[in-house]
């Protein structure tokens, strides 16, 4: 196995217990890694730091999978992890669909697999995971025997890595329409061409914090995918739900799924363009008691965050002259770039331009099956807010 040693003089970052080593970080190299291959690292005066993958394309150049000296990576130790994985999410209480790994967060750094129900859907996102993926896929198989495994590698970042865009089954072919449920609600998922992984199980818990407030409201839902959170309204009591995306995709999966849980009476959808939409209706005075919103993470990178910025505070302050006094506005926020201090400022600037006056009755983040490793930011991710508008 080849070996790196890192330079003297880097941040403790590293020795703390992040997992991502970058290229001006290595001092040498011993040995001539494939690229993909597992490595051993050490300190510039070879203390052991850990065993990772090594891809020298990547500006990541080695991201670490295991502390301990004895661990051998071979199929058998992805086995374990994955058991691991699971018995930590049963543990929490999952039961039928989850973030069975949540990358870094696991310990399996670029690997994402959502389970829902019997079908998993898996993303290696670097090339020192995608070249375990027959591993992972066999271990997948003998855990829990699915009904089905997609892989939805059709993302961008693959090619950071060298690695192409791609999508498929790793098992026999089934149907990739399926409906899973939540919350006592069915939704439907398309698993091979949803957004992401078909379903954004992050939100699941932050679904049951509407319970209370949607009752007998108006309800104005904005940014809706396939209706999640629009339908949980209805569900909980809401007098009238109406739901915008600026897919027609995503708008006609949300009607599905209205008609699936019986609440289309008074939930229904619409293609629009929410900056647009909720605009003009704040001019045409349009009034509602919810107005809820999660929008996409506006940017990528740091050096574009104030876009991001000025997105959120946008739509937020165009959503709240939406709320008549006492109402409240559900608001979330999917990237990491934006940490849950400055998501707060955020919201609190759209407030004083919409001159309303807020509080806060819940602030969460994700579902405890993506869990958080501090010092770790990009684990740390969704914010959710609830505030009454006065
Ligand atoms: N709330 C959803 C997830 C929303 S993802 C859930 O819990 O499942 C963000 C959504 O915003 C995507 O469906 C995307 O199509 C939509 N979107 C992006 N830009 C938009 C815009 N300008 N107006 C309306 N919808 C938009």
């Amino acid at each position: 196995m080849s070996t790196i040693y890192l330079r003297r003089k880097i941040s403790p970052r590293v020795v703390n217990g992040h997992p991502w080593i970058f290229n001006n970080e290595v001092d040498k190299v011993e040995g001539e890694p494939a690229a993909g291959a597992v490595v051993e690292v050490f300190t510039h005066d070879k203390k052991f730091v850990g065993k990772g993958y090594y891809n020298s394309q990547s500006q990541i150049v080695v991201r670490l999978l295991s502390r301990r000296k004895t661990d051998v990576i071979n199929e058998e130790y992805f086995l374990e992890q994955l058991r691991s994985c699971w018995n930590y999410r049963v543990r929490l209480g999952y039961t039928e669909n989850c973030r069975l790994v949540f990358g870094e967060a696991d310990s399996l750094p670029q690997l994402i697999i959502d389970k829902f129900n019997d079908y998993f859907v898996i993303q290696t996102l670097a090339l020192g995971i995608d070249v375990w993926k027959p591993a992972i896929v066999k271990a997948l198989n003998t855990i829990f025997q699915p009904k089905g495994i997609y892989e939805r590698n059709d993302v961008p970042v693959r090619e950071l890595e060298g690695l192409p865009q791609q999508k498929g089954f790793l098992s026999a072919p089934f149907d990739t329409n399926i409906i899973i449920r939540e919350n006592g609600l069915q939704f439907h998922v398309d698993i091979a061409n949803g957004q992401k992984t078909g379903y954004f199980l992050d939100q699941q818990d932050n679904r049951r914090a509407i319970q209370h407030i949607v009752k007998d409201a108006e309800v104005l839902g904005a940014f809706t995918y396939t209706g999640t959170f629009e339908v949980h309204a209805a569900h909980y009591g809401a007098k009238s739900v109406l739901g915008l995306d600026i897919s027609a995709n995503a708008v006609e999966q949300a009607n599905r799924n209205a008609v699936l849980n019986g609440v289309q009476d008074r939930c229904r959808f619409e293609t629009a363009n929410a900056f647009d939409v909720l605009k003009q209706w704040g001019k045409d005075g349009r009034q509602y008691d919810v107005v809820m919103l999660d929008p996409p993470a506006f940017t990528k990178s740091r050096e574009t965050i104030q876009k991001a910025i000025t997105g959120y505070k946008e739509i937020n302050l165009r959503g709240m002259k939406l709320i008549r006094p006492g109402g409240f506005l559900v608001t979330s926020s999917c990237t990491n770039l934006v940490n849950p201090e400055l998501f707060l400022q955020i919201i609190d600037m759209a407030a004083k331009d919409a001159r309303r006056k807020i509080r806060q009755v819940t602030f969460q983040k994700q579902a405890s099956d993506h869990p958080i490793i501090w010092g770790m930011e990009n684990t740390e991710y969704l914010k959710f807010l609830i505030v009454q508008v006065m």
